[in-house]
């Protein structure tokens, strides 16, 4: 493995010595303003030992981008590693490392009691086609039974 230092903060990052899954704050950009924003790398499968599948993936986006905010304002952005193996999630001037936790946690509880994939249409959505609501779910299942290890990153 390169010993160089890449731009990207995740391309520093021994894939290897992470244990999925965990939230990571992987960066925090500050604005002229002083405004902060935080990125939390939420890391659900093991790296190069498994993946998402893609329909499960996209209707879990979705659930969490509508059902996140209905619990902080200071969502700016929730988007899926291309690897398949996670999300990045942004938010604004949220420093509150086990508050993400509990925000996170209170989502994936609602993907469970939730009913339909929202906005999976060809108006709403670019792949409306590739979704599974009850893959999401079982992600989410998945993740809640290890709620007591997302704050350990590395094995
Ligand atoms: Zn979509």
């Amino acid at each position: 493995m390169s010993e160089k230092q890449m731009n990207v903060e995740s391309f520093n990052l021994d894939h290897t010595k992470v244990k999925a899954p965990y939230v990571r704050l992987a960066g925090v950009k500050e604005g002229i303003h002083g405004d902060k924003i935080f990125k939390y790398d939420l890391r659900i499968s093991q790296p190069n030992k498994e993946h998402m599948e893609m329909p499960a993936l996209h209707s879990l986006e979705h659930l969490t981008a509508e059902l996140a905010r209905n619990h902080t304002d200071k969502i700016l952005d929730i988007g899926p590693m291309g690897c398949q193996t996670g999300f990045y999630w942004s938010l604004i001037n949220h420093e509150d490392y086990d508050d993400v936790l509990d925000i996170i946690e209170k989502t994936l509880k609602d993907v469970l009691e939730a009913d339909e994939v929202p906005a999976c249409n060809p108006t709403q959505c670019g792949w409306a086609a590739s979704h599974s609501l009850e893959g999401a779910k079982e992600l989410a299942r998945d993740l809640l039974a290890k709620r007591g290890e997302w704050d350990q990153v590395f094995a």
